[in-house]
């Protein structure tokens, strides 16, 4: 038997210092992980259940190592927001994994944006729809190369930091997360069957805002480099 039409591609990071590429499975991206911007967003910043959402595969954007790349303004959207965030990507995957053996699911590490079309977030929470028109657009996952833990280890401390035309929009420490990775990992695996493949977006700290044409964010986390995007 034959496909009918063409194959879609398989979405795939690459590897820092490599020529290999991480194949990605599925998105899953959890909300509200920094006491301080869930505090921003109007939440709740004690310590309740994480909650997620997910993009699909193909709204990850590549942005090669050491590469100024073009990210494209979305459509339908007065109000688009950068989130700087932690990218944990899965070589082993399970069904209630414990926190203690959550880590060694992971492959690596990687600097990501979950770029958000915040006024039609806002306008989803307030109707009590799904995200996906916020959240799940073309091309709203930036991610850099991605750092083996083989290399790197597992960051549960370190700077995250995004800037916008030089000027520092979000600062915090990785160990400012209200959730560890290994937290996400587990209680994630007991929702869904996890999967070599999954890629995890592991929350923003405070500072989140809106960028315009012809800006430029760079995104950085200490041990992973850093991303840089302009928006066009
Ligand atoms: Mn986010």
């Amino acid at each position: 038997m034959a496909y009918v039409i063409p194959t879609p591609p398989v979405a795939a990071l690459p590897i820092a210092g490599s020529g290999d590429l991480f194949p990605v499975r599925r998105v899953y991206c959890v909300g509200r992980n920094y006491a301080a911007h869930a505090r921003e967003m109007g939440g709740d910043p004690t310590r309740e259940p994480p909650f997620f959402f997910m993009k699909p595969a193909d709204a990850l954007q590549v942005v090669p190592e050491g590469q100024a790349v073009d990210h494209r303004y979305p459509p339908k959207t007065q109000n688009y927001h950068f989130e700087v965030e932690l990218v944990v990507v899965l070589a082993k995957g399970g069904r209630d994994i414990p926190v203690s053996e959550a880590l060694d699911h992971v492959f690596g590490y990687a600097v990501g944006l979950d770029m958000t079309r915040r006024d039609l977030q806002d306008e989803a929470k307030q109707l009590r729809r799904p995200w996906e028109l916020g959240k799940a657009g073309d091309f709203s996952g930036p991610v850099g190369p991605i750092h083996p833990a083989t290399e790197v280890g597992h960051p549960a401390k370190g700077a995250i930091s995004l800037t916008v035309d030089g000027t520092v929009k979000q600062k915090a420490d990785l160990s400012d997360m209200v959730w560890s990775v290994a937290e996400q990992i587990a209680y994630l695996s007991s929702y869904f069957e996890l999967a070599p493949g999954d890629v995890i977006f592991a929350g923003t700290p405070e500072g989140v805002g809106a960028v315009t044409q012809g800006q430029t964010m760079v995104g950085a986390i200490e041990g992973l480099g850093e991303i840089r995007l302009r928006v066009v």
